[in-house]
C-alpha cells in the first residue's frame, strides 16, 4: 500500500479530468441521501401500524452526534486531519451498537442512516443492544499499514468515552476488519486503569478470536443472509441446488456469502466490485476468487472470467442477486435490469424506496437489509456475551444460535408482511417499531 496525501491526490485528479472536459462541463456529483430514504421506509411502516405519534418523534430523531477531527502523524512525518463520525440513534433496548467504516464516502448523513438500521436490527433479532455506527472519511487503500495503526488508534483516542463495553460497541464494517478492532481494543483497554481492563473486552466485538473474538464472526454476515436465502427456498419450494447467482460486492459478506452458497450446490455466475464485474457462464470458484481479491485489491484482472460492465452484470439473469456493497445501488434506474426472482441484501440500504416499488411491482421477492445481514450483529452480541462470561463457545453452537434467532427474525417478518398485506421491508419495520412501541409504553418518558 503506498502513502498517498489528500494533498497530492486532488490536483492529479482534476488535471487527469480536465483534459477531457472544460469545468462548467464537469458533472456535480450529487449524492443520495440514504438519510432521506431511512426517513421514506419509516413513515411507510409507522402510519401502517399507527405507530404511537409521540414515540414516532422520538424514533425519527438520533439520539446523539458525535464527530471529531484528529490529527494523525504521517510516515514521511506530516501531519494529516481526518474526520470520524459516531451516531447514537438509540439505546432504549440496551448499549448502543453498530459498526465501524473507513470510506471516502463516509459523511453524517449516511451514518445516521447506517445508525437508525442498526436500531431496527436489533429490535426484529430480539438482542438487547440499541443502534449506532460511525466511520473515518477516508479511503484507507491509500495508507500504509502503520498509518492506518495510528489512524485508528488516534480516533479512538478522540472518542473518549463515547464508546464504552457496557454503553456503545463497534465493530467491523466496510473496510474494517479483526485487525482494526483488535487495535480498538488495545487502545481502550490501554487508557483504562489497569484493574479494569480485563473487564472491558467486550468493548468492541468482530475481534481477532485470539484477542477474545467469537468462532464464527468472520463469517456471520455472510452465513446469516445464506440462512435467510435458505428459508426463503424452503417456502418457495425452491431447490438452490443447481440455482445462480451473482453477488455485487467481494469483502465481507459478499465474498463469504458466495462460498456459503457455493457449498449449497448453487452456481455463483457474476460478480462485480469497486474494481469492475465479471462473469462465467460455467461458474465462478468463490474460494478461488476470493484468494484473487485478496492478492489483487478487486475481482478486476480475474483470468478465468470475462470482464463485463455495470449494466452488463446487473441485466445478468440468474435466480438470486446478493447486493453485499453499498447503498442505493437498486434504484429508479437499475431495479427495471434486474433479471432476478430474490434480491437478498447483504449491504445496508443497496435498494432505494424507487427500487423497492420497482421490485415489487415486477414481482422480484426482497429479504430486507435489517434481516437479511443482521447475522453479523447477533453474532456480536454472541461475542459480547462470552466475553462477560470469560467464556468461548464452540463453532457449532455459535452457528445453531444464529440460525435459531435469525430464523425467528425471518418468520416474524414474513408473518407480519402477511398480516398487513405488505411488502416485506415494511414488515420488517413494523416487528422493529412495534417492539420499541412496547418498550418506550412500558417505561415512559423521563421526567
Ligand atoms: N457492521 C455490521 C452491520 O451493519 C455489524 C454491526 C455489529 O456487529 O455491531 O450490521
Amino acid at each position: 500500500m503506498s502513502s498517498k496525501t489528500v494533498v497530492e491526490k486532488v490536483p492529479k485528479v482534476i488535471s487527469e479530468r480536465a483534459e477531457q472536459v472544460s469545468v462548467e462541463q464537469m458533472p456535480k456529483p450529487v449524492k443520495a441521501s440514504v438519510y432521506d430514504n431511512v426517513t421514506k421506509q419509516f413513515n411507510k411502516a409507522a402510519d401502517l401500524m399507527k405507530l404511537d405519534r409521540n414515540i414516532r418523534k422520538i424514533l425519527a430523531t438520533t439520539m446523539n452526534e458525535i464527530v471529531v477531527h484528529f490529527p494523525v502523524k504521517m510516515d514521511d512525518g506530516r501531519i494529516e486531519i481526518f474526520t470520524g463520525y459516531r451516531v447514537q440513534h438509540n439505546n432504549a433496548q440496551g448499549p448502543f451498537k453498530g459498526g465501524l467504516r473507513f470510506h471516502p464516502d463516509v459523511d453524517i448523513d449516511e451514518v445516521r442512516a447506517l445508525a437508525t438500521w442498526m436500531t431496527w436490527k436489533a429490535a426484529i433479532t430480539q438482542i438487547p443492544f440499541g443502534g449506532a455506527k460511525g466511520g473515518i472519511q477516508f479511503d484507507p487503500s491509500e495508507y500504509s499499514r502503520t498509518e492506518l495503526e495510528r489512524i485508528t488508534r488516534r480516533f479512538t483516542f478522540a472518542l473518549g468515552d463515547t464508546i464504552g463495553p457496557e454503553y456503545d460497541i463497534p465493530a467491523p464494517d466496510v473496510n474494517t476488519n479483526p485487525q482494526i478492532m483488535a487495535w480498538i481494543l488495545d487502545t481502550y483497554i490501554s487508557l483504562r486503569p489497569p484493574t479494569r481492563r480485563q473487564n472491558d473486552l467486550h468493548v468492541v466485538t468482530g475481534k481477532p478470536v485470539e484477542a477474545g473474538g467469537s468462532l464464527g464472526r468472520d463469517k456471520a454476515t455472510g452465513q446469516g443472509v445464506v440462512y435467510m436465502i435458505e428459508e426463503w427456498a424452503k417456502d418457495h419450494k425452491f431447490d438452490l441446488k443447481g440455482a445462480t447467482y451473482i453477488v455485487q460486492g467481494f469483502g465481507n459478506v459478499g465474498s463469504w456469502a458466495a462460498r456459503l452458497m457455493q457449498l449449497l450446490g448453487s452456481k455463483l455466475i457474476a460478480v462485480e466490485d469497486a474494481t469492475g464485474a465479471i462473469y462465467s457462464v460455467r461458474g465462478l470458484d468463490a474460494k478461488h476468487l476470493a484468494a484473487h481479491v485478496r492478492q489483487k485489491g478487486g475481482v478486476a484482472g480475474y483470468k478465468i472470467a470475462e470482464p463485463i460492465d455495470h449494466e452488463t452484470f446487473m441485466r445478468t439473469k440468474a435466480d438470486i442477486f446478493i447486493p453485499a456493497a453499498l447503498e442505493n445501488q437498486i434504484t429508479v434506474e437499475t431495479a427495471p435490469w434486474l433479471m432476478v426472482k430474490l434480491v437478498a441484501e447483504g449491504a445496508n440500504g443497496p435498494t432505494d424506496p424507487d427500487g423497492d416499488e420497482i421490485l415489487q411491482s415486477r414481482g422480484i421477492d426482497l429479504i430486507p437489509d435489517i434481516l437479511c445481514n443482521s447475522g453479523g450483529v447477533i453474532v456480536s452480541y454472541f461475542e459480547w456475551l462470552q466475553n462477560k462470561r470469560s467464556e468461548s463457545w464452540e463453532l457449532e453452537e455459535v452457528d445453531q444460535k444464529l440460525h435459531k434467532k435469525i430464523i425467528s427474525a425471518y418468520r416474524r417478518v414474513r408473518d407480519t408482511a402477511r398480516d398487513h398485506q405488505t411488502d416485506w421491508r415494511t414488515a420488517a419495520y413494523i416487528v422493529a417499531l412495534c417492539r420499541l412501541e412496547r418498550v418506550y409504553k412500558e417505561r415512559g418518558i423521563f421526567p
